[in-house]
């Protein structure tokens, strides 16, 4: 655990397009961000959900795919040297004085005169089974991420998902374990032709054992988890016995911790004013998809608009004896230093 309180200006709730072009507005300013992100990766709903798609509605950019558009941010913003926590979930804001004290899942603490919710449709976080009690097992014989290959050495497990991560792992997996079922609730996979192709031969060679169907019931001993029931496409029902189970079902958004921070409300988004973009809490702006105001659309060039007016409201803030007056990059010399750029 992280005891150091981080002391600055601004931190950045979300690191999707959004959060990341707070960033770069910011930076205009002179503020130097913080940016925090549940996800191991930058880019929010573009990398998660559609990071091979094409957009066609950012301004001046005819046609961009969306891993791209967030490859080119992070280029953008690269001047201004934000400091990135990834894989780590903001769950306290509280106001201290007139600063926020902000803490996430791993334990970093920030001691903030701004924050910035930059949270999209909220964090993303695995989809978990539903069946009664399981939750208990969880971390223990039920797992929704692998953070050690090495416990399920020599162990009989069952892999359920039918994407990239579920095909990865059953790959990484089936030489170290004692002996492998792979469960899909369709017969079509998600996941790269390739992994299908060698998870298939695998299956044909008799080292894994794949079931089409859906998990319905479970059973469970001292040890944690046995065993579980999968009822196949065709209505048989198959007894699986396994030590471990391994759950890969993909991501889904929640807006969390974010709902208990007192902020005023509008279903799963943030109310805020459209002159700065603040909250109902003075010093937190809400940018992007967690916004909401009379008109809001959720396109990724509102949230830059909005970055740049929360940026322009937070440095009154910060220096209120200063009028934060409007520079272009292309001719203001102060643009062009804190851009790192000569002309
Ligand atoms: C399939 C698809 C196609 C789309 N096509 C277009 C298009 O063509 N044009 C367009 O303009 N828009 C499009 N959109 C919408 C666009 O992706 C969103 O408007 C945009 O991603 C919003 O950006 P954001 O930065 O506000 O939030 P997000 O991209 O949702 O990112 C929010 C980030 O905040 C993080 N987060 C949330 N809560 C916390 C917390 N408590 N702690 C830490 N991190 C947290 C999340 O993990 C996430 O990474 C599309 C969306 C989808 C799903």
């Amino acid at each position: 655990m992280n005891s150091e309180v981080i002391k600055t200006d601004a931190v950045i709730v979300g690191a999707g397009p959004c959060g990341l072009f707070q960033v770069f507005e910011l930076g205009l300013q002179g503020i130097k961000a913080h940016v925090v992100d549940s996800m191991r990766v930058v880019g929010g709903q573009c990398a998660e959900l559609y990071p091979d798609k094409p957009i066609y509605d950012i301004p001046g950019i005819p046609f961009i795919l969306a891993q791209a558009l967030v490859d080119n941010l992070m280029e953008q913003i690269a001047p201004f040297e934000a400091e990135f926590h990834l894989g780590e979930e903001v769950m306290v804001v509280k106001p201290s004085d007139d600063r926020f004290e902000i803490e996430t899942s791993a334990g970093t603490r920030f001691l903030t005169k701004t924050v910035f919710l930059a949270g999209g449709v909220g964090s993303f976080q695995p989809r978990k089974m539903r069946l009664e009690g399981i939750d208990a097992h969880e971390d223990k014989s039920l797992f929704y991420k692998v953070r050690d290959p090495r416990a399920f050495q020599g162990k009989s497990i069952a892999i359920l998902g039918g994407g990239d991560s579920a095909l990865d792992w059953v790959l990484e997996l089936q030489p170290s374990v004692r002996s492998l079922t792979l469960i899909h609730r369709r017969a079509e996979y998600r996941g790269a032709p390739a992994s299908v192709d060698k998870m298939k031969a695998l299956v044909e060679a008799g080292k894994i054992h794949e079931i089409n169907g859906k998990v319905t019931d479970y059973r469970a001993n001292d040890d944690g988890i046995s065993g579980i029931t999968v009822t196949t496409l065709d209505g048989k029902v198959e007894e699986v016995d396994c030590e471990a189970l391994l759950v890969f079902w993909g991501l889904a958004p929640k807006l969390g911790p974010i709902a208990e921070w007192g902020l005023d409300l509008n279903r799963k988004t943030v109310n805020v004013d459209t002159e700065k973009f603040e909250t109902n809490i003075p010093g937190i702006y809400a940018i992007g998809d967690i916004n909401y105001y009379p008109g809001k659309k959720k396109l990724i060039l509102s949230g830059f608009h909005e970055a740049a007016l929360a940026a322009f409201a937070a440095k009154e803030r910060l220096e209120p004896d200063k009028k934060a007056h409007l520079q272009y990059t292309t001719t203001s010399p102060l643009m062009h230093k804190r851009l790192g750029v000569e002309v």
